[in-house]
C-alpha cells in the first residue's frame, strides 16, 4: 500500500434514516457536534439526486449550529448562495451550484471569501465546480435505496459522511449520533 500524505487521512461512517425527520436529527447532531471546528472554519460538500434531502441536511446541520428555527434555509438554486450571521461571530454560508452558469457565477456568489476562520460553507452540488472544496472537508452522501414498489415514495435514505484530512477525520470519529449506524 502507498504511504499516505500526511494530512491525507479520510474516514467514512454510514447511517441509514427513515423519514425527513431522522434526516434532519442526524443534521442537527452533527452541528451541534460541528460548533467547536467552526472556529477555524468547516467546509461541507452535499452530494446526491434531486429530492435527495441535501437542502434539508443543510438546514438541520445549520439549526445545530445554532440558527434560530424560524429562519428560514431554502434552496438557493437560484440566488446561487444565502448567507446567515451568527453571534461568535459564525457565518454560514449555503451554496447551490446546480445551475452553475460558470466560474464567474461562483465568484459573483462571493465564494472566494466563504472560506476560512469564523465559517461554515455548505455546498450542494459541488461536482459542478470540480475544485471549488478545499482538501479539508466533510462530505455527506445521500441516496434514495431502491424501493419494491415504485408508486411508494420512498423515505428511507442512505447517509454516508466522509471526511477528509486529520482534523475532520478524528472529529467524525468521536462524534455521537441517534441515527441508526451502518456496519458500526
Ligand atoms: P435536495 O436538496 O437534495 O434536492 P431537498 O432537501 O430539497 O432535496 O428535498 C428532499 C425531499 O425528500 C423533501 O421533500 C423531504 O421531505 C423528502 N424526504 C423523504 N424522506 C426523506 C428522508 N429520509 N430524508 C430526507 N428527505 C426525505
Ligand atoms: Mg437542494
Amino acid at each position: 500500500m502507498a504511504a499516505r500524505r500526511p494530512g491525507a487521512q479520510v474516514l467514512t461512517r454510514r447511517f441509514t434514516t427513515e423519514e425527513p425527520a431522522g434526516t434532519a436529527a442526524l443534521a442537527h447532531d452533527l452541528g451541534r457536534q460541528a460548533r467547536t471546528l467552526a472556529q477555524a472554519g468547516l467546509m461541507l460538500g452535499l452530494l446526491g439526486d434531486l429530492g435527495a434531502g441535501k437542502t434539508l441536511f443543510v438546514r438541520g446541520f445549520f439549526r445545530g449550529l445554532g440558527l434560530p428555527g424560524e429562519t428560514p434555509v431554502t434552496s438557493p438554486t437560484f440566488t446561487v448562495a444565502q448567507r446567515f450571521d451568527l453571534p461568535g461571530p459564525l457565518e454560514l454560508h449555503h451554496l447551490d451550484l446546480y445551475r452553475l452558469g460558470g466560474i464567474k457565477d461562483l465568484e459573483q456568489a462571493g465564494f472566494e471569501d466563504t472560506c476560512g476562520a469564523g465559517r461554515v460553507t455548505c455546498v450542494e452540488w459541488p461536482e459542478r465546480a470540480p475544485g471549488a472544496l478545499t482538501h479539508e472537508r466533510l462530505e455527506v452522501r445521500l441516496e434514495i435505496p431502491p424501493t419494491c414498489a415504485p408508486t411508494a415514495e420512498p423515505l428511507k435514505r442512505a447517509v454516508a459522511i466522509t471526511a477528509y484530512g486529520p482534523r475532520l477525520s478524528d472529529w467524525l470519529k468521536g462524534v455521537v449520533v441517534g441515527a441508526r449506524e451502518v456496519g458500526a
